[in-house]
């Protein structure tokens, strides 16, 4: 079918009177369908069976901790050797601990906001504080710099990464931007990676704040579909070789390679920040959950194993994600009505209507009984200013309703462009 902007009013009334019996047949059938999180799904769990299972009776660390008991704040010597392999780091700049990678940011936030972040300069929270906010973007980290009042400059995100030359300009001039939130391998939700030059030019950037910070969640590190991902710069050696070497905080955890809300988290950053950090989360615990760090360590073993666990997920995500957007493109591709990501990596498609349908589309799945993220929640404060942005999260439904809920949803996209191209025809003439 054509470009739907070529096709006369009566033929769009046409298709949008098929479209709406199909729309009330979904409707009928009384569909109870969740897209709007990107969890894992119940075969991905199931690739770490045995993982709970595999302390069997040996608590102890390799050098002798007993994991069972109290203490080792910053990660068991093994769990930190892993991660800092599979994070590029030494394993002297990482600490490995909870179950949430999301909770050491919010937390690191929360100090910086009453503590200043390198004990030469002020509390953030002394003067008004601005984050900058590459979008679309992850929602809960603009939830975190709602939460405590931060004020967030969305800055559009490209297919390298975030506008650099509107960030340069942006840090060089306010000293109370303090931070940047970064997804910068397979982003939440466009699945872009940052580029070479990104990385460098964040690494380099004057910032007028000399306690500016790049807050570096990179939750989708391993999350690659290909056998040749992807490469992403090190942007710990990029700002130590920039002379920043204090300016990156970096995030991961295997939330989405183990279990979700039951795996490790991680931070990882100069040996300076991260011995500040410990000192601080030391008033906070007594120390992590070593005994998931242990089996952690003991199921995977090295790094290289952990890179074959992600090829096994991989494997059962890609045909979703291949099903997402062989659907896109045959009742799409070609309606000039819609734009979307074609990840190679992570957990989302980000879906771009026509302006000012998003909002329109998401609710009328949801009246169909499909639930997708909710319209604007990639942006600062949940406002999409052109109201388009959907976050499709493909991995965790089966496939047979992966493809109902899809299906459904192109309608929904179909009738609500036409709507919104027979009004602006009306406007006009
Ligand atoms: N960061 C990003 C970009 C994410 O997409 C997610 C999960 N949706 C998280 C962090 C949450 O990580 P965790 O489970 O380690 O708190």
């Amino acid at each position: 079918m054509a470009d739907f902007m070529t096709l006369n009013n009566d033929t769009l009334r046409h298709i949008q009177k098929q479209l709406t019996l199909k729309y009330e047949e979904f409707k009928r059938k009384n569909l109870k369908l969740n897209m709007s999180r990107g969890k894992p799904c119940p075969e991905q769990l199931d690739l770490s069976a045995g993982l709970l299972e595999g302390l069997n009776g040996n608590y102890w660390a390799e050098d002798g901790t007993d994991c069972r008991n109290y203490g080792g704040l910053e990660g068991l010597p093994e769990a930190r050797r892993l991660f800092a392999e599979l994070l590029e780091v030494q394993p002297e700049e990482i600490i490995v601990h909870g179950n949430s990678s999301l909770a050491l940011m919010h937390d690191l936030v929360a100090r910086a906001l009453f503590f200043g972040v390198d004990g030469q300069h002020a509390p953030w929270g002394q003067q008004p504080v601005k984050f900058l906010c590459p979008s679309p973007g992850y929602d809960r980290h603009f939830a975190i710099c709602q939460f405590f009042n931060i004020e967030m400059i969305t800055v559009p995100l490209r297919e390298d990464g975030p506008d650099m030359d509107l960030v340069e300009e942006l840090v060089a001039t306010d000293e109370t931007i303090k931070g940047i939130w970064c997804v910068p391998k397979h982003s939440n939700p466009t699945g872009i990676t940052y580029s070479d030059q990104v990385v460098t030019r964040l690494a380099r950037m004057k910032t007028k704040a000399p306690d500016f910070r790049i807050f570096w969640d990179n939750a989708y590190a391993w999350h690659d579909f290909t056998a040749d991902p992807v490469p992403l710069k090190n942007i710990l050696t990029a700002c130590k070789e920039a002379n920043h070497p204090d300016r990156v905080y970096i995030f991961s955890s295997t939330s989405k390679i183990t279990y979700a809300g039951a795996g490790l988290a991680m931070v990882a950053s100069s040996v300076q920040n991260i011995n500040r950090l410990k000192k601080q989360m030391a008033i906070q615990t007594i120390g992590p959950n070593k005994l998931n760090q242990l089996a952690h360590v003991r199921f995977f073993k090295n790094a290289q194993n952990v890179r074959l666990h992600m090829q096994k997920h991989a494997a059962i995500i890609r045909p979703k994600f291949d099903l997402v957007l062989n659907l896109l493109q045959t009742e799409l591709g070609d309606k000039k009505i819609a734009t979307w990501s074609r990840p190679q990596g992570g957990y989302f498609i980000s879906f771009d209507t026509m302006p000012g349908c998003a909002k329109k589309v998401v609710q009328m799945a949801a009246d169909a009984g499909v639930e997708l993220t909710k319209a604007g929640a990639t942006f600062p404060y949940g406002i999409d200013p052109t109201d388009q942005n959907i976050r499709i999260a493909p991995t965790y439904p089966p496939l047979a309703e992966l493809k109902t809920a899809m299906e459904l949803f192109i309608v929904c996209v179909q009738l609500v462009s036409i709507e919104k191209i027979l009004r602006s025809r009306e406007v006009t003439t």
